[in-house]
């Protein structure tokens, strides 16, 4: 689902935040990256959903190359990819269903199958009955319930979480996790989560890779923090 050859990335300002990167992501797979501040986790993010382009090496996406894809259709290859962040980012002047609604409507889909998905994906994070709050109203859990909806509505193949627990307490975080292991057993969605949590990454031994100076430390199917 996502491979990357031999992909560096140089900033214009010199930056080299990856540096000779080569991986491979099968379909239905739950992956962690870890590593600190600056090591270049925002960075391969942003490669895979086409924020950034790669100085050399090649990302594929779904086996798209990402950096052949034509300007005008990168909004289409968007939404075989979902992202949440840390900060939510929902609109605030738009209810919890107008805030996923609106990533169907750019779409051109039927009202009528707008509120059927909407719903749907509602009930899979457990909000069916605050599809009319403000997302003020909510607590940052609930909110990011919200945003991880917005990011599956479209059913993308993949789904990236970055830092998606930053700003939660631990019991919160743990559900927000769990949230996202069912997407993945139940979609069947691809699911990159990065996170700076120790506690998570040891209780839900999922595959880690840990990123430091822009490549990749450790890759291991055993999961946990210390390795
Ligand atoms: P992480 O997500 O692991 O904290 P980043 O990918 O954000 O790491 O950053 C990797 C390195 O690239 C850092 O040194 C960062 O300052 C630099 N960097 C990130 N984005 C840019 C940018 N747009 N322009 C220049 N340098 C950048
Ligand atoms: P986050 O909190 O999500 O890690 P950052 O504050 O690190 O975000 O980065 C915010 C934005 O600034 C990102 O788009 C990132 O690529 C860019 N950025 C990060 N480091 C640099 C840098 N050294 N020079 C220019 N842009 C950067």
């Amino acid at each position: 689902m996502i491979k990357l050859e031999n992909v560096t990335k140089v900033y214009k300002t010199g930056v080299r935040a990856l540096n000779d990167v080569s991986l491979d992501i099968a379909p239905g797979e739950f992956v962690y990256v870890i590593g600190p501040t600056g090591a270049g986790k925002s960075t391969f993010i942003k490669l895979l959903y086409r924020e950034e382009v790669a100085t050399s090496g090649k990302v594929f996406v779904d086996g798209q190359d990402v950096k052949k894809i034509k300007n005008w259709k990168v909004p289409y290859f968007r939404r075989k990819i979902g992202v949440v962040f840390q900060n939510y980012r929902l609109l605030p002047k738009k209810t919890v269903f107008e805030n996923i609604a609106f990533a169907l409507e750019v779409t051109d889909t039927p009202k009528v199958e707008i509120r059927k998905k909407v719903r749907r994906v509602l009930e899979l994070v457990g909000l069916e009955d605050k599809a009319n709050a403000f997302p003020h109203e909510l607590s940052g859990g609930q909110q990011q319930r919200v945003a991880i909806a917005r990011a599956i509505v479209n059913n993308p193949k993949v789904l990236i979480a970055d830092e998606p627990t930053g700003n939660l307490d631990p019991d919160t975080s743990k559900e927000i996790i769990e949230l996202l292991e069912k997407i993945n057993e139940v979609n069947k969605t691809t699911v990159l989560v990065v996170t700076h949590d120790r506690d998570i990454v040891q209780k839900y031994k999922k595959r880690t890779i840990r990123i430091e100076d822009g490549c990749i430390k450790t890759d291991t199917s055993l999961g946990g923090y210390n390795i």
